[in-house]
């Protein structure tokens, strides 16, 4: 590549999906400077991606993605690019042959456990706890001293956690890091909706068509079908863009074990492989995902649908199977939240320090276990860091 050519990005950015999009959209709008997002898949959007499949359903190719928040600022972010639906996303879990709402709450008692002692474990449960309070299983099986709790603590564990836990990451709850059962905890409450978040829904024409906004900008080229390590390489901390140093900086929302060759080992990783099927029917079953615990070996079914009231004569569903991960098979979906793994993320994450102009965002390249509204957050943090050394 020429000087001439080099000199066309201030930014190159690895990576279209959520983190890449915000961090292209503030540089290109607020800055106008330019920026190349390279990217290894033929679209943008990343893991939210979505599309009309053949049957003109619109689907989301890895997994469901509803998004959720209580930041204001990332709520109103992402509403210059489109509007939402303010779908409320609903959950149940198939437990003892019956279709039970998930989190677990005070309706999920009731419906798991004889009317009699379902409100004496109510009763105590906000005595303990507290009414309209939140807690994660582990903490309750530890806080639960009177034998009914204990009872109740083992009851949700068992039926609930520690199968779909094992399906989805191969280990128990205990050996990952608690932050991943806290995202579900018991609430003690009749409300059924899976998230609380003030701001919910999905973008009302597809995440593809508020992605697409996203980088609808002059200064922002996309390279698809493109892995970065084609045309970029590290060596002795400075970067090189097709061969020439590259002095503008690099945004990388990869994953960071990759940046660095593998030097200090390779990050673990869940991945998960989708059946999608399509069923010559209306709907298939009551509400958007089913999870399934304790049966089959798929931990849960999306219909898609139920996000969007789409009327079609079919419907399209897609089962979840969890799977470990390869690096030349298939994609690294999860970090794994586990000390040890931390420890050598931090390996990498100080090795990336001392490259001056490298920039870390998202959930690969921090190795995180992330929702959508965190990758927002932490990439328009990230932004207001680039704007003031900009400005000095
Ligand atoms: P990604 O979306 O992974 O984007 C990284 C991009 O980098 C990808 O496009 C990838 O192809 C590209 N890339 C990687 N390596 C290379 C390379 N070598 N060369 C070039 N490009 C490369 N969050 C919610 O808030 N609500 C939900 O309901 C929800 N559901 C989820 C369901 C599933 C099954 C999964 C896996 C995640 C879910 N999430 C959800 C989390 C959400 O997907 C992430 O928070 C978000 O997509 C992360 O954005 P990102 O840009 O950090 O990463
Ligand atoms: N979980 C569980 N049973 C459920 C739902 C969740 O054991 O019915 C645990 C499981 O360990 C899972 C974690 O809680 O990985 C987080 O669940 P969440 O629904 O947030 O997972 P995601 O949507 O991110 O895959």
């Amino acid at each position: 590549m020429n000087k001439k050519v080099k000199k066309m990005y201030d930014y190159i950015i690895i990576g279209a999906g959520l983190a890449g999009c915000v961090m292209a959209e503030r540089i290109a709008n607020i800055l106008d400077k330019k920026v190349l997002i390279i990217e290894k898949r033929n679209h943008i959007g990343g893991n939210c991606y979505d599309y009309f499949n053949k049957n003109n359903i619109l689907v989301h190719k890895y997994g469901p993605h509803v998004f959720h928040t209580n930041l204001i600022e990332v709520w109103e972010y992402l509403s210059q690019f489109t509007q939402w639906n303010n779908y409320q996303l609903h959950v149940l879990g198939f437990i003892d042959n019956k279709k039970v709402p998930i989190p677990f709450n005070l309706n999920t008692l009731y419906e798991l456990l004889p009317y009699d002692t379902a409100e004496k474990l109510e009763k105590k449960l906000i005595k303990k706890i507290g009414h309209k309070t939140k807690i994660p299983i582990l903490e309750l099986k530890e806080k639960s001293d009177d034998e009914d709790l204990k009872f109740l603590a083992n009851f949700i564990y068992e039926k609930m956690f520690v199968n779909y836990t094992k399906k989805q990451w191969g280990i128990t709850p205990e050996e990952l890091d608690q932050s991943v059962t806290e995202r579900v905890p018991i609430y003690i409450s009749r409300d059924n909706k899976y998230f609380q978040d003030k701001y919910q829904g999905l973008p009302i024409d597809g995440y593809n068509k508020m992605f697409g906004k996203m980088v609808k900008n002059h200064n922002i080229k996309i390279m698809l079908d493109t892995d970065f390590n084609v045309v970029i390489k590290l060596l002795n901390n400075e970067i090189f863009f097709r061969g020439e140093k590259f002095d503008g900086k690099l945004v990388f929302t990869g994953q960071i074990d990759e940046l660095f060759n593998y030097e200090f080992g390779e990050l673990p990783y869940r991945s998960l492989q989708f059946e999608f099927e399509t069923l010559d029917c209306e709907y298939f079953q009551e509400v958007g995902i089913v999870n399934y615990p304790n049966d089959q070996d798929f931990t849960r079914i999306t219909e898609f649908k139920h996000f969007t009231n789409q009327e079609n004569e079919k419907t399209c569903i897609v089962k979840e199977y969890p799977k470990t991960y390869n690096k030349d098979k298939n994609i690294p979906y999860y970090p794994i939240p586990q000390k040890e793994y931390h420890e050598l993320y931090m390996k990498y994450f100080r090795k990336a320090a001392q490259i001056n102009n490298l920039i870390l965002v998202g959930r690969l390249a921090e190795y995180k276990y992330y929702n959508m509204d965190t990758v927002v957050d932490k990439a328009l943090k990230k932004f207001n860091e680039i704007l003031l050394n900009e400005r000095n």
